[in-house]
């Protein structure tokens, strides 16, 4: 056995807590999760079932943790798991899977299977079989600072251009500030006016804020590739950074990967309770419209549907905030079918838009969306995650749909009342 599967088959054992030995012996094999998985019923490829995504970790759970599964592998009547079979399921367990838990949502016996994926990920990383894109990027977020490898002057940059935009200071290094916000390097690049709607909501509003310039990146691909030692050191910059500026909140912006990684994971991986809170933007908004804060003077009139994006709604439990919002701001707002924790997925979560080998499968599971966007025709798409929204907007325009997308914070900034 090769050092690498020597480690990986090592990881994976790590892995098999109880949670994990749970799912394995408890799952029917119904198969009610493959209609819920976006890349199984978009290709029909039974390959793509969740289930199926997990096999090497269910044989080595069997040949590891059962008495008949010990029983055959000592007299060498089962197979072991393979250097070339983990390098063949790196399509399943990276390029097939955005961890967007709408699996888990439907098993009968209560299986969490995006949990089990986010495990399978830490034996695959540590056997040396993950993608180029997501290696790349973890490299980066660790030695850079971010994954897209977005240094500090270029961030700079963009709050000069949202300064100017504004005429608002965007505060940076603020001492004591009651919220310190996270930037995606997806927000900061290819949405950057994300950052002078929140300086205009937060100076009406009267929020104190501040941007640290030393961790501003929300993102965490230490957990998208599934190195926990790598994502914990990537939460700790964070932690860091708030404890020096002494602030009260911490802010996950429009990224739902972010904020399932600091919210729900980051005192875990770095194994202490946070001494400030972690706020997703959208709950810090509608806590903000529920004290009168945040006023609008004028309303979208087209019709607007809302895609949720997985890590915030499903995963993150910010449901019920993006819909107070947009009926605040949207004269005509309608839901999609099979919308809020049983949305579908973009397709790109999890690392899958990183990672160039599952452009193609990603298109695909895109189709998905086409049809929930084809039940309610509407004139434009708000979401919260800049993620989802270039999926989206690659997708629309790979099918020559013409419905813009929209940030729901930029909406919101764009309608706000002057009172
Ligand atoms: S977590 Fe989402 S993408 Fe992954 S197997 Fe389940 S439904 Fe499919
Ligand atoms: S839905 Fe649950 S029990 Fe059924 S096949 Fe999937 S994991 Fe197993």
């Amino acid at each position: 056995m090769s050092a690498s599967l020597e480690q990986g088959i090592h990881a994976f054992k790590e892995q098999i807590d109880a949670p994990v030995a749970t799912f394995f012996s408890s799952c029917v094999r119904c198969g009610l999760c493959a209609q819920a998985c976006l890349f199984y019923t978009e290709t029909g490829n039974p390959e793509y079932t969740p289930i199926h995504k997990l096999e090497p970790l269910r044989r080595v759970w069997k040949q590891e943790y059962t008495f008949w599964g010990r029983y055959a592998k000592a007299f060498g009547l089962s197979k072991p798991v393979t250097d070339a079979e983990l390098g063949d399921w790196e399509k399943y367990v990276y390029d097939s899977c955005t961890m967007c838990g709408r699996c888990s949502m439907v098993c009968p016996v209560g299986n969490d299977i995006a949990y089990m994926i986010r495990r399978m990920r830490e034996g695959m990383a540590a056997a040396g079989h993950a993608p180029e894109g997501l290696v790349g990027a973890t490299r980066r977020a660790i030695t850079i600072g971010s994954p897209m490898g977005v240094k500090l002057p270029a961030l700079q940059a963009q709050i000069r251009n949202a300064e100017q935009e504004s005429g608002l200071k965007i505060p940076v290094d603020v001492q004591g500030a009651d919220y310190m916000v996270l930037l995606s390097s997806m927000e900061i690049m290819n949405f950057p006016e994300f950052i002078s709607a929140i300086a205009r909501i937060f100076e009406r509003a009267n929020v104190s804020w501040t941007i640290s310039s030393e961790a501003f990146e929300a993102t965490n691909s230490g957990i998208q590739i599934g190195v926990s030692e790598l994502a914990a050191e990537l939460v700790q910059r964070v932690v860091d950074a708030a404890e020096k500026l002494q602030v009260k909140n911490v802010i996950s912006p429009e990224c739902g990967h972010a904020y399932f990684a600091i919210r729900w994971e980051g005192p875990n991986l770095v194994g202490k309770a946070f001494n400030f809170k972690v706020v997703h933007i959208l709950e810090l908004l509608d806590d903000l419209r529920k004290q009168g804060r945040l006023k609008v003077s004028s309303k979208e009139t087209q019709k607007l549907t809302y895609h949720d994006p997985c890590q915030i709604t499903r995963r993150g439990g910010v449901a019920e905030q993006p819909r107070n919002l947009l009926n605040m701001v949207a004269e005509n707002f309608v839901e999609m079918p099979e919308h809020g924790t049983m949305n579908w997925c973009c397709g790109a979560g999890g690392g899958v838009s990183t990672n160039e080998r599952a452009d193609e499968l990603r298109l695909k599971a895109f189709k998905r969306k086409q049809a929930q966007l084809n039940a309610v025709q509407p004139d434009a798409l708000v979401s919260a995650c800049s993620n989802c929204r270039i999926q989206l907007e690659e997708g629309l325009e790979e099918n020559s749909m013409d419905i813009p997308v929209l940030s729901l914070t930029e909406t919101i900034a764009a309608h706000l009342s002057d009172d």
